[in-house]
Formats: C-alpha cells, sequence, structure tokens
C-alpha cells in the first residue's frame, strides 16, 4: 500500500532470550487514528521505542513514510513525535525554554519555532505556566507538557503512549478533545492504551496485542 504512514512487516524482539514480540505485522495509514491496545506487558512500549530508536529490533522490517528506520533514521526520527507517559530530565528550566530547547533537537532555530510555541502553549491551556520549571507543574500539566513537547517540530506522526493513564475523568475528557484536534489537523496518530473505551471513542482501527503478538484487529 503506498499510503502507509508505517508499515510493520515480522518484527520480533526478546530481551535475554524471552520474547517480548513475535513476528508482528502492522500497517497504519497517513491520516489514521489508530490505537494499540494492550494490557501490561504485552509489547506495546517495545514497539513504539523500536519505532522511534530508542530499542533495537531483532528481526523485521518497519518503514515510515516508505523510509526504513534503520537506513533512513533521520528522516524516519523527524517525521515523529512521542508524547510518553514519563518525564524523563529537565526538571530544573521553565517548560517554555525546554521546548526551544526540543524544537533545537529538530534544527529548529529560536525565531523558527516562536510562533508555534506559542500557539503550542495557548492551544494545550500551558500559557500561564510558561515560566514555570516541571517540578512545579501538577501531573495534568506535566502531560499537556509532553505533548507541547511532541509536537514542537510539527511531526506528522504523533505517538501517544498511554497518555489518559492514570489522570482523571474531566482532564480525560480534555485530552480527548486535543488528540481529536490533532487528527482533524491531518496528523497520523498512533495512540496505546489499555483502555477500551478510549480506542473506541478515538480511533478508527485498532489492533490488540498480547503477549508480543497481534491477536485482533479491525475497527474498535
Ligand atoms: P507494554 O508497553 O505493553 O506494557 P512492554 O513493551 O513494556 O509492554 O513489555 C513487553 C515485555 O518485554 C514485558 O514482558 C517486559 O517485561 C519486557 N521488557 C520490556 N523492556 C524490557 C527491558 N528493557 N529489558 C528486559 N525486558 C523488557
Amino acid at each position: 500500500m503506498t499510503d502507509a504512514a508505517i508499515e510493520i512487516r515480522g518484527l520480533s524482539k526478546s530481551y535475554n532470550g524471552s520474547d517480548a514480540l513475535s513476528d508482528i505485522d502492522l500497517t497504519i495509514f497517513k491520516g489514521q487514528f489508530f490505537g494499540l491496545l494492550g494490557p501490561n506487558g504485552a509489547g506495546k512500549s517495545t514497539t513504539i521505542n523500536i519505532l522511534t530508536g530508542l530499542v533495537r529490533k531483532n528481526k523485521g522490517e518497519i518503514t515510515v513514510f516508505r523510509k526504513d528506520i534503520e537506513n533512513d533514521f533521520r528522516f524516519t526520527r523527524s517525521q515523529i513525535g512521542t508524547a510518553q507517559q514519563e518525564l524523563s530530565v529537565d526538571w530544573f528550566f521553565p517548560i517554555e525554554k525546554l521546548l526551544y530547547y526540543q524544537a533545537g533537537y529538530y534544527g529548529i532555530s529560536k525565531n523558527m519555532a516562536k510562533d508555534r510555541i506559542h500557539d503550542l502553549l495557548n492551544r494545550l491551556g500551558l500559557w500561564e505556566k510558561r515560566g514555570n520549571r516541571l517540578r512545579q507543574l501538577s501531573g495534568g500539566m506535566k502531560r499537556r507538557y509532553q505533548l507541547a513537547k511532541a509536537l514542537v517540530h510539527d511531526p506528522k506522526i504523533v505517538i501517544l503512549d498511554e497518555p489518559t493513564a492514570g489522570v482523571d475523568v474531566e482532564f480525560r475528557h480534555d485530552m480527548w478533545k486535543l488528540f481529536r484536534e490533532l487528527h482533524g489537523d491531518g496528523k497520523t496518530i498512533l495512540l496505546t492504551t489499555h483502555y477500551i473505551e478510549e480506542a473506541e471513542m478515538l480511533c478508527e482501527d485498532v489492533a490488540i496485542i498480547d503477549g508480543g503478538k497481534i491477536i485482533a484487529r479491525g475497527k474498535p
């Protein structure tokens, strides 16, 4: 298929001899809102981490807009923005500054990043908090920041890794609204979740992963 955004063929990964992923096939089309559903330990993060270059696969082929994720890693990584569950570093800088640093990783100058960062801070309800450090933000605000960070280089593909795990209902609804807006903007979205109702609400297509295998796929 030519209009695939992400194509995964025969992907396998094992850690210390035990299989985390066995022979996964997945196609996610351009502009699609795709859900990867599964319980803890199913292999969702491993799949995403391989896709974004954090983990090395053992076997299989993955392309992003038809380019191989290893041979053309600069291109494929530039196409993807990932909102992770966990914040890794950067507790000591104001969040606005962190977004400029993040843009810098993608070669976007401060001048070029400015409008986009201001827009993201506004859209995500972070404008008032832009001078705050990450550790001063509430859990919900930290997740909004994660999303801003994922979007700062205007990627065509957005990966949302369990974006609403452990948040309250109101916040979840706010996030869903934002995800729909992103989808409306034409982004290809890969959402991982273990909430079935979340996948039902948002996704056009889902695959269910369990024990490192795709066990079902189709419309929610
Ligand atoms: P999920 O994201 O669906 O919760 P993961 O991809 O994190 O699942 O995990 C899939 C399997 O791989 C689990 O059995 C997990 O324990 C194992 N695993 C994940 N990362 C590592 C690692 N760095 N080292 C060893 N085992 C790992």
